[in-house]
């Protein structure tokens, strides 16, 4: 069985790890190509874009995958919906492995918006330093936001020519813990995080942080996701592939 895997995520990773153990799976990952220094699955890969869903729905008949597993960010929207319009195209199973978002405790204090640009409207009436934690591509929508600071936390760094707001820029990876995230934001005197509700364990450390130390969280409530089968976890996908087999 040949099975696409659309990649970028560490549950991608693990899936890919998984999967290269059992027999009768013959499985690509597929990344966009956005990090400079991926951390590459385990196996057989591909990187860059198909060209939209055509694009997509042409590698999967030329590729002869059987089965596409869409393991994108719960912020890629754009490519999990090419991957739902591709594979009802070509007639393959998609399955969509999503992990929960995080959800509101006793304590956060959250204040939860629809978009990067929304959450830059509640920063700009709200805050004065800002932990700025939505990736390198959405920096532009802070960048107008002259009398904040930020402290910005990425992979890569932004282009030269890239829109950034005033601050400091950290490159970094997580997973992070919860010592390191509540000196980061104590050290640096943050008021208030903005960060998209990405759920799973490698960046939550900073949301039980801000709930320790009393900060406010913008939260950037995630776009909505194509109509497909869905599990929430790794093992749950490894599951639904052994039906498959
Ligand atoms: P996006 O807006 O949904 O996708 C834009 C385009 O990038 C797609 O149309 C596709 O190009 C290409 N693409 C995206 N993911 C791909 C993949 N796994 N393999 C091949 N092509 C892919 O995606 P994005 O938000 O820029 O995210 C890009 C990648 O970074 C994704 O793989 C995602 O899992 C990862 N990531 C995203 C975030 C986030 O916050 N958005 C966070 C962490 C990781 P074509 O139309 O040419 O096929």
């Amino acid at each position: 069985m040949r099975l696409l895997i659309l990649g970028g995520t560490g549950d991608a990773a693990e899936l890919s790890a998984k999967v290269a153990n059992i027999s009768g799976i013959e499985a690509i990952a597929s990344l966009a190509g956005r990090t400079r220094e991926p951390i590459l699955p385990s196996g057989n890969f591909r990187v860059g874009g198909f060209g939209g869903a055509a694009g997509l729905a042409e590698y999967l008949h030329q590729m002869q995958i059987d089965v596409l597993i869409d393991a994108t960010h719960p912020f890629a929207s754009q490519i999990s919906l090419n991957a739902a319009t591709a594979a009802h195209e070509v007639g393959i199973p998609h399955l969509m492995l999503i992990r929960p978002p995080w959800e509101k405790v006793a304590g956060d204090r959250w204040i939860e918006v629809d978009s990067t640009s929304a959450a830059a409207d509640v920063v700009e009436n709200q805050a004065k330093r800002v932990f700025l934690t939505v990736g390198r591509q959405e920096l532009a929508a802070f960048a107008h936001l002259q009398d904040i600071w930020f402290l910005m936390r990425m992979i890569d760094p932004p282009a030269a020519d890239a829109l950034v707001p005033p601050g400091m820029i950290l490159c970094d990876r997580g997973p992070f813990t919860l010592t390191q995230e509540k000196e980061l934001l104590i050290q640096n005197h943050i008021d208030t995080i903005v960060s998209k509700n990405s759920g799973g364990n490698a960046t939550y450390a900073k949301i039980i942080a801000a709930r320790k130390l009393g900060i406010q969280v913008v939260m950037v409530k995630r776009p909505p996701v194509p109509d497909a089968e869905q599990v929430a976890n790794v093992d749950a996908a490894v599951a639904w592939l052994r039906e498959k087999l």
